[in-house]
């Protein structure tokens, strides 16, 4: 797995004239962003979690660009103008913390399979090369017999033979970067202007005949007709705009998922890119690069709820039913619980304590107004309860409970916090020690928008350590023992959903990208654009607007006898969207939930479909 690029930007792009006289190439335009943008787009999709860019020549472009994404680095090489691009790579290769990275120029589009092909490739190191592009400014690679790479040159006659052309995308190892960089500052004094690529040519050049480590050997990887250019010129712009940008969006497109969006409160839709990153290599989960990725994936969702210094994470293989029932089955000991009930998914966390045997007791409160919080206190001191359970988002109405209040006045109390968040989380900013909540579970599946299989419980440190000597109630849905078992080695108990592991890690990339913060800003337009449809037809919603989570809304089924919810749903389908039916058993209503990767427009384009049903029914 490749988790780690480096883009070398630093250089001043004369050949482009007065166009980056201030500006660097990469922001160059195509379509409606800077080349440099696309690529790393590209990178993100393709699952790397740390873009290290070197800048030089007007730098602070590259700045405004790191603000935007969360993932970026930037290392800045002061003397930009002396140096080659080895000059700019070498400071950047320090800052890795890969034993290996993709190493891109900054003035390139391409086709986002080149990276897939670099990634899956065998061979530790292997540069991306391709057939000819008749580009008058080709870098030709001289190969021997193995396809290793042997020297480049812009001078065909340089070389013994020319085997393809050099792209400007590579992967390599930390060690080899290293060796690169050693022998660029061994030439700091006859070649100070040196480029990445001589390094790169005279390092396996070396390695092939036997006078440096044969692991210093660099692979060329041909696709004689693969979709990039390099930008260096006007002509190369020219060219780019006219014939290689459109092949690469065609070839894109040839590989777009069908499109579903689902408006059911989960599995929520999810991005192609989370949908491919289930195609990767296999792995035994033993492994212990696999479990480096649970570990990362640990942490960073620790640090979407609290921070990983006081947050712990919990992996299980199961659905998010399966995290309340650990919390309930691990996490009660000898007290006695309080169950808040006011839907379905609070309803089933009192059936869970039932099916343990474990003292509780059920408040139940309408689905339809929020809860009375200084009942719900008074019944918690009056009762000696130790424990208290809730759900964050009822996503059986769409009504946010008041849980920060609730668990902080259980703090004061010492009274235990375990909190279902299944809908709640990375939609709803949350921080479990502002908030006070000992235990919160969640699900791959929901506002993450990963695949469905995997259940987290988010436990904070003080509160998990407590629980290490309760009653073992449930033997696979353990807190303590799922939590003390990978601590120690790295691995789960049992068989983690290896692939739908590769997805969330996948699903978190993109979620530090987009922000939580930024999330809930589009999921909330998409349910104001849905909010003012339906009171334009005139329908009601089962709650008040202060009282909803902007993630689902019941909506009142219309009380024509023309009306029926499979119709409504099957036509939706017939036109992408998925709708949900309503789940109360004293209101009518079907649901609309606005959670996953979707856009405002198609909320729109849902809206007038659901006019158009409407006004159907007279
Ligand atoms: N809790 C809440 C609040 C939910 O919304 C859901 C599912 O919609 C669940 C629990 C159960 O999750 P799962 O169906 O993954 O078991
Ligand atoms: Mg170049
Ligand atoms: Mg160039």
């Amino acid at each position: 797995m490749i988790r780690e690029a480096v883009i070398m930007a630093a250089g001043l792009g004369t050949r482009l004239k007065e166009r980056t006289t201030f500006m660097p190439k990469g922001f160059l335009r195509l379509g409606e962003l800077p080349i440099v943008e696309w690529s790393v787009q590209k990178l993100i999709a393709a699952g790397i979690e740390r873009i290290i860019i070197g800048t030089g020549h007007c730098s602070e472009w590259y700045e405004e660009l790191a603000k935007k994404y969360p993932l970026i680095d930037l290392v800045y090489n002061k003397d930009y103008a002396a140096t080659g691009s080895m000059g700019t790579l070498l400071l950047c290769a320090e800052k890795l913390r890969a034993a290996a990275a993709l190493i891109l120029e900054s003035d390139l589009i391409y086709d986002a399979a080149g990276l897939f092909v670099l990634i899956n490739d065998p061979r530790p190191n292997v540069i991306l090369a391709s057939g000819a592009t008749n580009s008058g400014d080709e870098v030709y690679l001289e190969a021997d017999s193995r396809r290793l790479l042997l020297g480049n040159s812009k001078k065909k006659a340089e070389l013994g033979s020319v085997y393809a052309e050099l792209v400007g995308i590579s992967k390599l190892e930390k060690d080899t970067l290293d060796a690169m960089s050693a022998y660029c500052r061994a030439h700091a004094e006859d070649q100070p202007t040196m480029e990445y690529e001589a390094a790169m040519s005279a390092l396996s050049r070396a390695a092939v005949e036997g006078k440096t480590g044969k692991k210093f050997a660099i692979g060329i990887r041909k696709i004689e007709y693969y979709a990039w250019r390099e930008i260096d010129d006007e002509s190369h712009y020219e060219m780019a705009r006219r014939e290689i940008y459109p092949r690469i969006l065609e070839n894109e497109e040839i590989r777009a998922v069908k499109r579903e969006v689902l408006l059911n409160p989960g599995p929520a839709t999810t991005s192609d890119s989370v949908k491919y990153a289930q195609v990767a290599a296999d792995i035994c989960p033993r492994e212990k690069e696999f479990g480096e990725v649970m570990e990362w994936i640990c942490g960073e969702l620790s640090d979407m709820v609290g921070g990983r210094d006081r947050i712990k994470t919990v992996l299980f293989g199961a659905s998010g039913t399966a995290a309340d029932e650990v919390m309930i089955s691990s996490c009660v000991g000898e007290g006695k619980l309080l169950i808040i009930d006011n839907g379905a998914y609070g309803e089933r966390f009192g059936k869970i304590a039932s099916s343990y045997s474990l003292p509780h007791e059920v408040y139940k409160s309408s689905g339809q107004v929020l809860p009375d919080t200084g009942a719900i206190k008074k019944r918690l001191l009056d009762g000696g309860f130790t424990h208290l359970a809730l759900v964050y988002h009822e996503t059986t109405t769409g009504l946010l409970n008041p849980v920060p209040e609730l668990c902080r006045f259980s703090r004061e109390h010492n009274i235990t916090t375990i909190v279902d968040a299944v809908s709640a989380f990375a939609a709803i900013p949350i921080d479990m020690e502002q908030d006070c909540i000992d235990f919160m579970a969640s699900t791959s599946n929901k506002n993450i928008q990963g695949m469905a299989g995997t259940a987290m419980v988010f436990c904070r440190k003080e509160a998990l350590e407590k629980i290490k000597s309760y009653p073992m109630r449930s033997y696979y849905l353990n807190l303590w023992d799922q939590y003390s078992h990978f601590e120690k080695t790295g691995q789960t108990r049992f068989t983690p959903p290896v692939q739908t592991l590769y997805a969330l890690r996948q699903a978190i990339i993109e979620a530090k990208t987009e922000t939580i913060a930024k999330r809930y800003e589009r999921y909330s337009a998409c349910w104001k654009i849905l909010v003012r449809a339906v009171r334009e037809l005139k329908l009601s919603m089962l709650l008040p607007e202060e009282a909803q989570s902007k993630l689902i809304t019941a909506i009142v089924e219309p009380d024509s006898p023309a009306y029926s919810f499979n119709e409504l749903h099957d036509r939706g389908r017939e036109q992408g969207f998925t709708i949900y039916p309503g789940k109360l058993s004293d209101a009518a209503t079907f649901r609309i939930a606005n959670i996953g990767d979707i856009r405002e427009s198609e909320m729109e384009r849902f809206t007038v479909f659901l006019a158009e049903y409407m006004k159907g029914l007279h």
